[in-house]
């Protein structure tokens, strides 16, 4: 197995019939980026940028952001011939990702309930300014480097969001491009898709953008009623639920239905058994950490797609978190 999973590391990922399924990598800082390129990744599927944020007294400049994103996604294109895919997720503060360089400008970031308040794109539609620093950073650091720039905003809860981060960006996009710097000839814009309200709206969010990446961890967190950080709790995450399941598979066809990209960032898509029936679903691109690459990319190649949307329809017929595992056991 081993050396099957070698070889993975060079290719790109399909189905046994064909079917392209891009295989990306999660990565939190420059070092990643290098593993996951040597990993076998296919792209950047989930560039977490708090890494930029964290640790630190005080927020980063325009011009900090900037060198961080270039030497990053240097990084990544220097050590992999597979693709030059990244997507970049806007910061992700609030509830369990504190930041204390944000306090001076957000105020105290204590909350009785910290998972349902001011995080992800709501502190930077509070605070507007902070977003087109952390825009114009990407998009003048894509521009140096020819990466494929794809920008994805966090925590996404209603369709008056996003028509407002585009508008924002536009704005941005049009002031860079007139102050006759270089950018990107297409940059894609996606959500991360892990509110249930997002997942119920997602037909006409999935007009309104260019691609979804579903953020199974936090989808499960608020679909289930259980807090991410609770060890009381959190036990419950190593259940695949149908909830959840038919959750995601919602995504996937409304996804599927306008022609979007569907992709799944979540600890969910590393999952061998699980992975599999995600691209059954509709989804067409996991990513996840560089440890799980190469495995993944060796199971789906295992049966062709029919095959992979039988188990997902066996899987979404389901009643039972027990009866899920059962099918995922008979089909290992
Ligand atoms: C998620 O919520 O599934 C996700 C990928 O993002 P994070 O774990 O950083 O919240
Ligand atoms: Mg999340």
């Amino acid at each position: 197995r081993a050396q099957e999973e070698q070889v993975w590391k060079s290719r790109l990922a399909t189905t046994a019939d064909d079917t392209r399924v891009a295989v990306f990598a999660n990565v939190g800082d420059e070092e990643t980026a290098r593993t996951a390129a040597l990993a076998g990744a296919e792209g950047i599927g989930l560039l977490r940028t708090e890494f930029l944020f964290g640790g630190r007294p005080v927020f980063p400049s325009e011009e900090e952001q900037f060198k961080s994103y270039v030497a990053l996604f240097k990084a990544f294109l220097e050590n992999t011939e597979l693709g030059k895919s990244i997507i970049v997720r806007t910061l992700d503060a609030g509830a369990d990702k504190p930041f204390p360089a944000l306090e001076p400008i957000i105020g105290e970031l204590q909350e009785a309930n910290p998972a349902l308040g001011l995080r992800g794109i709501r502190i930077h539609l509070k605070h507007e300014e902070l977003l087109r620093q952390q825009l114009r950073a990407l998009l003048l650091a894509a521009g140096k480097t020819g990466v494929d720039l794809h920008i994805m905003f966090p925590m996404i809860a209603t369709v008056e969001e996003v028509r407002r981060v585009k508008q924002i960006y536009s704005a941005v996009h049009t002031e860079i491009v007139a102050a006759g710097k270089a950018v990107p000839t297409q940059v894609h814009l996606g959500i991360m898709v892990e509110t249930p309200a997002a997942a119920i709206m997602a037909e006409e969010l999935a007009r309104e953008v260019d691609f979804f990446s579903i953020g199974a961890n936090d989808l499960y967190q608020y679909t289930m009623a259980v807090d991410r950080t609770n060890s009381r709790v959190t036990g419950m995450f190593s259940t695949v639920e149908p909830a959840v399941l038919r959750m995601i598979a919602r995504i996937a066809e409304a996804g599927q239905k306008y022609g979007k990209l569907v992709a799944v960032c979540g600890e969910l898509g590393a999952n061998p058994q699980v992975a599999p029936a995600l691209v059954g679903m509709g989804v067409r691109e996991l990513s996840m950490s560089p440890p799980s690459i190469a495995r993944i990319k060796a199971v789906l190649h295992r049966q062709p797609l029919t095959y992979w949307q039988d188990l997902a329809t066996k899987l979404l017929a389901a009643e039972t978190a027990a009866d899920i595992q059962q099918i995922l056991a008979e089909n290992e």
